[in-house]
């Protein structure tokens, strides 16, 4: 497949100076951003882990995005967490498990009045990274896109999505939103962003899960529909106990509709076990687990999957937190 270049976007003069996007970690999602981001001429930095991996990237000439079988390679900047250039929006596209040492790692670098967006699954890590930095605006979003990399820098934009973007602090809206615009990326802003992450765990607890342990695609779990119920009622009850049941209405059909509308896919937890990668089980079933024993709320049947999954996860040597 023939790859178009683009070169360099070109520094934004002093009279419309625009902030850069630094964003930090350059796998699906930080490459799937970046690339959308520069081609619309917007200003991007790459912070990748460490200087090993930032020669790598040099050698490789820059990151491709394959969209609709056409592949354009963008040559975006890139540094380490060392530099010492001040950071004023922040990209964070690491996993879960990752986020809150790699935005450390750079914490010393964000200027006043910096801001953060959060793309992690799940919960839990959002909240480390915004005591971590408690100087800075953190910004979580909920995205619904899919991206898988084909090769180190090399990204198939595989589902178009939309992102919902929030601050549960502050209402108003990021003044950057036309940015996301000109660059094609489908977003809101959402005043209740806790409330869709929530909505978006539950849905992720009921599924992936047992997709794992009954090693099945999602339509696979037709055949479980009494443990999918039960799950979901209980979560259902949970959420409406911690304050949240506008993310528990209509939790059954939903997940129902889910389980039918991807009968064919399989979870991404299933993929990551099924290639041996760490899966984001702490910020999902764990994160709900904890919040329930945190609320004593009597979640029996959310434990004994965490359970099952866990010891599923270890016996295939994989990290269970
Ligand atoms: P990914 O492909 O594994 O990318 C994560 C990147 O973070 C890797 O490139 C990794 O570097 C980098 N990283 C980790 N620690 C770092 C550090 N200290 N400094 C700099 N970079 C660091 O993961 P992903 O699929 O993009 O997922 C990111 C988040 O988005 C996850 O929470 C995921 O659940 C969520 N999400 C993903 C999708 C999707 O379709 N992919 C959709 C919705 C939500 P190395 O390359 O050096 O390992």
């Amino acid at each position: 497949m023939p790859d178009s270049t683009l070169p360099p976007t070109s520094p934004p003069t002093t009279a419309q100076a625009q902030t850069t996007w630094h964003i930090l970690g350059a796998g699906s999602m930080g490459i799937l951003w970046a690339t959308r981001l520069a081609r619309a001429g917007l200003p991007v930095t790459l912070i990748v882990r460490n200087a090993a991996r930032l020669r790598a990237y040099k050698e490789a000439q820059g990151l491709t995005l394959i969209e609709g079988g056409h592949s354009q390679r963008f040559d975006i900047a890139a540094q380490t967490p060392e530099m010492n250039a001040p950071i004023q929006r922040l990209l964070v596209t690491c996993k879960a498990y990752d986020a809150e040492r790699a935005v450390a790692q750079i914490a010393a670098r964000l200027s006043p009045g910096a801001e953060l967006i959060l793309l992690q699954n799940g919960l839990g890590s959002q909240q480390a990274v915004a005591r971590l930095v408690p100087q800075a605006r953190c910004i979580f979003a909920s995205s619904t896109e899919g991206a898988f990399r084909e090769s180190d820098w090399r990204v198939v934009h595989a589902g178009h999505g939309h992102i919902w973007l929030g601050d549960s602090h502050q209402h108003a809206p990021a003044p950057w939103l036309k940015e996301l615009q000109q660059s094609g990326i489908s977003h809101e802003w959402s005043t209740s962003i806790l409330t869709r992450l929530w909505r978006k765990l539950a849905l992720n607890c009921a599924i992936n899960p047992l997709t794992v342990l009954y090693n099945c695609r999602n339509g696979g779990l037709q055949q479980h529909s009494d443990e999918v119920n039960l799950l979901c009622a209980e979560l259902s009850n949970f959420l409406a106990h911690c304050g949240h049941a506008e993310a528990a209405r209509d939790l059954i059909p939903e997940v129902e509709r889910v389980i039918l509308a991807t009968a064919n896919n399989y979870s991404s937890m299933h993929q990551d076990v099924a290639q041996g990668r760490r899966t984001e089980i702490s910020y999902l079933l764990g994160y709900a687990c904890a919040a329930a024993r945190d609320a004593h709320f009597p979640a029996v049947h959310l434990h004994a999957l965490h359970r099952r999954l866990s010891d599923h996860l270890l016996q295939r040597g994989l990290p269970c937190a």
